[in-house]
């Protein structure tokens, strides 16, 4: 995908086509900033102007480098990514094995155009080991090299692979562009769009993912709300089934969890200020209004902190289904006796 078509990211633009303008490419970049704002995008679109045959700022979309860039098949741009191992097993973080590997193509040089470029994908969970010997490539970079390394923060990179790359930052993308790219890009209906950019919280990737996994997000909600009414009512057998079947969706979890807490925040929201126009779930209005009548505001601050618990966890690999069971449990123990 050329420059021209991404989504945001003005800044980050504006410096790598001036890098591209001017010819000043920098052997090693860093791409900081939320995951799902388009940092894999733009390091693709910045391969692909480096790569094409017409160069120029922006890539021309049409010649053969392009067309392979597009097609995942040019030889001269490769992602590294966790991804799998060869025994199938998945793997956490990008392993010394694979930066071995990248090194090996570093050496050889360019297959076909002037430059060979290396995206390292969720570099911040790179082992010690393989990031000094990243290290050790981005001191020392055989000619016509550019690599990007793709990070949430630069704290948790070496200071010195940071110090040697450039740093080009990534922010959250406004609501407002993500109902925009929803509606245009996956002919989302507006109040579907407005519900997944507010649950996107600005990661436009992440909308982008839902819109496409074809699922009706507002029965998605309602299927949540179930569980969460569950939850909120404290009966633990019923509790311990949902905490299986939650964490039975796998991929799905973290969306889910997402799916709560932007609920479980509305409720309260609605009954501090009462201000429809500050709801995510504005299309839901009465079921905001009718949970703000009857559930705990102690009870439902406890149950948005579990769930930022419970996403925290996940992100640190923990077990899904008991980072769920003690999820729910919190949240039912929370709720005054009375009401349970
Ligand atoms: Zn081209």
């Amino acid at each position: 995908m050329p420059f021209r078509d991404l989504i945001g990211q003005r800044h980050a633009r504006l410096l790598l086509q001036g890098a591209l303008r001017s010819a000043r490419i920098s052997h090693a970049y860093v791409f900081v900033g939320p995951a799902g704002t388009g940092r894999l995008t733009t390091a693709r679109a910045f391969a692909q102007a480096l790569l094409c045959a017409e160069g120029g700022d922006d890539a021309c979309d049409r010649c053969a480098a392009c067309r392979k860039v597009r097609a995942g098949a040019h030889p001269d741009l490769r992602v590294i990514s966790a991804g799998r191992t060869e025994s199938g097993a998945e793997r956490r973080a990008v392993g010394i094995d694979q930066i071995r590997e990248l090194k090996r193509e570093a050496a050889y040089g360019p297959y076909e155009g002037r430059r060979k470029v290396f995206i390292v994908e969720d570099a911040e969970a790179m082992r010690a080991e393989a990031a000094n010997s990243l290290l050790k490539l981005v001191e020392e970079p055989p000619p016509g090299i550019v690599i990007i390394l793709i990070s949430e923060s630069t704290e948790a990179l070496l200071p010195t692979l940071v110090s040697r790359s450039q740093p080009v930052r990534f922010g959250f993308i406004p609501a407002s562009e993500v109902v925009r790219v929803l509606r245009q890009q996956a002919g989302v209906p507006e109040d579907r769009a407005a519900f997944l950019a507010a649950l996107s919280g600005g990661r436009v990737g992440r909308a982008l993912a839902a819109a496409a996994a074809g699922e009706d997000p507002f029965e998605r909600r309602a299927e949540v709300l179930r569980t969460l009414e569950v939850a909120l009512r404290g009966d633990i057998i019923r509790l311990l089934d949902a905490a299986e079947s939650v964490a039975r969706q796998r991929d799905g979890i973290e969306r889910w969890l997402d799916v709560a807490l932007l609920w479980v925040r509305d409720v309260l929201a609605w009954q501090e200020a009462g201000d429809a126009a500050a709801l995510a779930n504005a299309d839901a209005r009465p079921e905001v209004v009718a949970w703000a009548r009857r559930a705990n505001p102690a009870a439902l601050r406890t149950a948005a902190m579990a769930i930022e618990t419970a996403k925290v966890d996940l992100r640190r690999n923990l077990n899904a289904r008991l980072v769920l069971e003690t999820l729910f449990a919190t949240m039912a123990s929370s709720v005054p006796a009375s009401r349970s």
